[in-house]
């Protein structure tokens, strides 16, 4: 039974009941399919319950589900069928996207012949569901090999038991994949998110499109930016404080030859920028990709004023005509709140700023309007005007 402020969210498209609007979820185990209703006895459809995390309900449909295995088959043909409409110029693509493909809690991901599931809530990891992700996506895609991507941290938070990444189904975990035509090493057991950030894949292309002469990759990981402008530009760093991800890095320029040489380095990127800004060194294209500063609401100052110093270092060391490339992953800092940041930021850096395009995360991670936290990423490409 839920609160009447959850009923005014849910009749608003959202797809959440927080845990402190729930009235009553006597006797209901975790992971089970719920029917939700208000104080009055109203029914508002079915919903995937957990009984340890803040998000507490997860809608489902607005009407009863008889058989979850079946509506998760469903969903997932619906899914593919949706990538083939936005899909194009790769072989990796997010195939399911939680919420927005109205499979709360399931994250599937494709790159070339290895498909990855992530469940991230009891309801997704419970056998039944389990077993109908697998069957279908082997089914459908005859995948050479499936692999279980495990975030330990969210486990954790759903009081599941803990699990290793591992192999699902067939026999491969590693392949190489390509976006845009640059080829990327894929290791199904190893790095982070489910192992490429394939929300950017239409941002790398934008970025290229705009690159030119010296580059800079600021947080850089496997190098999705850098390969992309090194087709462009003359010149490209990358810079990571990941020793392994710059490995990787190394081995994907490797498959991309004959792309121009690439410096890879190992830093930490605050100290870096401080240190070429005040060496002057200048650029031409700067891309700044951090790791999300802003993991929850309360943090939202400290992160704003840590893009903030990322911005101004690299605005700093642009030459005129430069573009840069800024980056937020933080679902908490708004597209508003980032833009305000960035415009500060020029102020301080005295730099003009155009702004090129307002883009997002790739459409394979599509964004239900009624559910703000579907979409997170920002990415501003912008000008400093000769
Ligand atoms: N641009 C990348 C994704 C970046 S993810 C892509 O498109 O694939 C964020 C990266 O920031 C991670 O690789 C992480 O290792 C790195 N990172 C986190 N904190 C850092 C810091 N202080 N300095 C440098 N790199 C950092």
């Amino acid at each position: 039974m839920i609160s009447a402020r959850a009923v005014a969210r849910l009749s608003a498209g959202h797809a959440w009941v927080y845990r402190s609007d729930l009235v009553s979820a006597d006797g209901i185990g975790p992971g089970a399919l719920v029917r939700v209703v208000d104080e009055r006895g109203r029914a508002y459809g079915t919903a995937l319950y957990s009984s340890a995390s803040q998000i507490a309900i997860r809608m489902l449909s607005p009407g009863p589900v008889e058989n979850f295995p079946a509506l998760i088959r469903e969903r997932l043909l619906a899914a593919i069928r949706y990538r083939d409409l936005v899909v194009s110029e790769t072989d990796a693509c997010r195939l399911v996207f939680s919420e927005a493909d109205f499979l709360p809690g399931l994250i599937v991901d494709r790159y070339n012949g290895v498909l990855t599931v992530q469940a991230l809530t009891q309801a997704m990891d419970a056998e039944a569901a389990r077993q109908a992700v697998i069957s279908t996506l082997a089914e459908q895609l005859s995948p050479a090999g499936m692999v279980e991507r495990v975030e330990g941290r969210v486990r954790e938070l759903e009081q599941l038991a803990p699990r290793a990444n591992a192999l699902l189904a067939g026999e491969k975990t590693d392949t190489v994949f390509t976006m845009n035509g640059v080829r990327f090493q894929y290791r199904g057991l190893e790095g982070q998110k489910t192992g490429a950030f394939l929300d950017q894949r239409e941002n790398y292309a934008a970025a290229a499109h705009y690159a030119h002469g010296d580059a800079l990759d600021v947080f850089c990981y496997q190098g999705g930016f850098a390969l992309h402008l090194a087709r462009a530009c003359s010149q490209v760093t990358g810079v990571d404080s990941s020793r392994g991800a710059l490995e990787m890095a190394e081995q994907n320029a490797a498959l991309n030859q004959p792309v121009r040489e690439i410096e890879w380095i190992e830093a930490n990127a605050f100290d870096l920028l401080k240190d070429y800004s005040e060496a002057g060194r200048k650029y031409d294209t700067i891309v700044l990709d951090p790791p999300a500063f802003a993991r929850s609401r309360k943090n939202l100052e400290t992160a704003l004023r840590g893009y903030k110093e990322l911005n101004l270092r690299a605005l700093k060391m642009l030459r005129p005509g430069g573009v840069l490339v800024t980056c937020s992953c933080s679902y908490h800092v708004s597209e508003a709140d980032f833009l305000e940041t960035a415009a500060s930021a020029a102020t301080d850096a005295r730099r003009t700023l155009r702004l090129i395009e307002k883009r997002g995360q790739a459409r394979d991670h599509p964004v239900l309007v009624g559910v703000p936290e579907t979409a997170y990423l920002k990415c501003l490409v912008c000008q400093v005007p000769r």
